[in-house]
């Protein structure tokens, strides 16, 4: 639908900007930043994002946006090394306004608003971040990859049989002393 409209994902707040309690909704999908050049070391992105809800001027200058992302990010395995992809998705609430106006919202993510657009890749970035596994598994059962010779034990075995720990014990492996 949006084929030839993948760009960066910015909401236009021209049509609301000087009507205070309207409501506009977006369904856009588009590109988000680079991640790495953001910071991000861990993930990359496996194509563009979806961002679907409304943003409401709250009057003031301040800019309520509120919907659900989703996004494919690529990710290395932690136990196996190799790279898959995971399905993302969370929820958005901030509000966007000029930097001196702190007099609302307090609970909610409070943004600075330059112009007449929200630029909203680099809070999608963020909240992707935040959700991401601390120990990413490319499936709940992957093996990993042999202490000992360092075969990928998904796709096959090794000599190395009985020395291997059970997946099911390297969880224990963990509680091993700092240092040792
Ligand atoms: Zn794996
Ligand atoms: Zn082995």
């Amino acid at each position: 639908m949006l084929r030839d409209g993948v760009s960066s994902m910015i909401l236009s707040l021209a049509k609301i900007k000087h009507h205070p309690h309207m409501v506009q909704e977006y369904r856009v999908t588009a590109d988000l930043p680079d991640p790495a050049a953001a910071g991000f070391l861990d993930f990359a992105l496996a194509g563009p994002a979806l961002f679907c809800g409304a943003v409401t001027n709250r009057g003031g200058g301040l800019f309520l946006v509120e919907g659900k992302y989703t996004a494919q990010v690529k990710l290395a395995c932690s136990r196996c090394l190799a790279a898959f992809t995971l399905p993302v998705s969370g929820e958005i609430k901030a509000v966007y306004g000029p930097s001196a106006a702190d007099d609302a919202e307090g609970e909610l993510d409070y943004r600075e608003l330059s112009g007449d657009e929200i630029a909203l890749g680099g809070m999608i970035l963020d909240e992707i971040s935040f959700s991401l596994p601390m120990q990413p598994l490319c499936n709940e059962e992957c093996r990993g990859l042999c202490p000992f010779c360092g075969i990928d034990l998904n796709s096959g075995n090794c000599d190395c049989a009985g020395e291997q720990i059970d997946p099911r014990w390297e969880k224990l492996t963990e509680f091993r002393p700092a240092g040792k």
